[in-house]
């Protein structure tokens, strides 16, 4: 059997998934088995993001799995303390992190910490938590829950958990909080539910609400920590004080990571919550081994540049074809094209895998872009080029 007939006879089909078989990675470029060159503009889904093979994170996994990978959550570990105060200094927020392995499992650790205070912190327990429409939260049984998307609760996998409301808007929380809320659960820019970032005023106002109420702020940050916005959180370009937030995506620079970090710091004790990966040698090693490359990239005002670049040329896009898109949208390196149609949106992220650049799509209509946070400029004239190749043979 060739690979693409093992892959079809063996893996469960859960992927609508494309063949090529990417063999070598280097910055923001591809290549396949039969050396053909792609321009990266998708970073797995926001997860290269300091770029394929980078020669500092390679160094840094290597070097640590020569040493030792794994020992257990029973044991002190290194680099996951090194990296929690990492983290928590770089946010500038008073927090204790919880190490996972994913995006799904930091928003499980965020949702039992919230149930937790819920329990401890009211004469009547709280445990409902609203979350929006076009949310996104994860794949397990809960986090799809908590999802908001109607389509995601299928009734193949019923029955759900208890304790999810959604909402239409942000607007729309106020009214749907009831005495057994206990949280809001919120990504600042909404990320597989079209690129949409709300408005800095609006989440503010939310965020000091639910203080004055004593109830929680969990900002989903999967997708848009680790700088993906131009700053460390997205919570920080948002002048908020979230009281959970969840990291996953970025942070390790495609090694499994998931981090749940809150104020709460006392809120879990030894036996309260667990994982067997979570936070270990290798995956703590390459996301410190990020921060350290990401940090250097944002305070040289480089990673800035890039933003402006990247952000100005799809603002370009749009405008001149009104036929195809309606608008660019987005924050930092997490931006988007609104098409017209699906159908438009369909169509341009198949040409221009003709044109070897990898994008996305988003919600019903968007088309997605999240290159490495590491692009240079002559892999973004590139990929802008097939781009625009691509459009011409739409
Ligand atoms: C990707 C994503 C998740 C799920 O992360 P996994 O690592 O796939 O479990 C959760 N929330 C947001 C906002 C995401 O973008």
């Amino acid at each position: 059997m060739n690979l693409e007939e093992l892959d079809r006879e063996y893996v469960l089909g859960s992927y609508a998934r494309n063949y090529t078989n990417f063999v070598r990675g280097e910055g923001a470029r591809l290549y396949d088995e039969d050396g053909n060159e792609y321009i990266d503009f998708a970073a797995g889904i926001a997860v290269n993001s300091v770029g394929h093979a980078h020669p500092r994170l390679s160094r840094a996994i290597c070097e640590q799995a020569s040493k030792i990978i794994h020992v257990s959550n029973l044991q002190l570990i290194e680099p996951q303390a090194k990296l929690a105060a990492r983290i928590v200094e770089t946010s500038g927020y008073d927090m204790r992190c919880f190490f996972a392995n994913s995006g799904a499992e930091a928003n499980e650790a965020a949702l039992k910490i919230a149930r937790k205070y819920g329990e401890k912190s009211f004469e009547r327990k709280r445990y409902k938590v609203i979350t929006l429409k076009h949310s996104f939260h994860g794949r397990t049984i809960t986090t799809v829950k908590a999802t908001g998307q109607a389509s995601m609760h299928k009734d193949d996998f019923s029955p759900y958990p208890d304790g999810f409301t959604y909402v239409e808007s942000v607007d729309a929380v106020y009214e749907a909080i009831d005495d057994e809320t206990v949280a809001v659960m919120i990504e600042l820019v909404q990320g597989e539910g079209g690129v949409q970032p709300f408005e800095r005023d609006e989440i503010k106002e939310l965020c000091n609400f639910l203080k004055s109420r004593e109830l929680l702020l969990i900002v989903d940050e999967v997708q848009t920590g680790v700088y993906r916005t131009g700053e460390f959180l997205a919570s920080q370009l948002y002048e908020i004080e979230p009281d959970i937030i969840t990291l996953a995506k970025g942070l390790g620079g495609g090694v499994p990571i998931g981090v749940a970090m809150t104020r709460l710091k006392d809120i879990f004790e030894p036996g309260d919550h667990g994982s067997t990966f979570g936070g270990n040698y290798l995956s703590t090693t390459a996301a410190l081994s990020v921060m350290d490359i990401l940090q250097r990239e944002q305070e040289s005002g480089a990673l800035a540049e890039r933003i402006e670049y990247f952000s100005s040329y799809l603002e370009r896009v749009s405008l001149s074809m009104p036929e195809y898109f309606d608008s660019a949208v987005g924050l930092g390196l997490m931006r988007g094209l609104r098409a017209k149609s699906a159908e438009i949106q369909s169509a341009v992220v198949k040409k221009a895998f003709d044109e070897r650049l990898i994008i996305l799509k988003a919600g019903r209509n968007t088309v997605r872009f999240l290159p490495p946070l590491t692009i240079d400029r002559e892999e973004m004239d590139e990929g802008f080029k097939r781009f625009e190749k691509a459009l011409s043979t739409l």
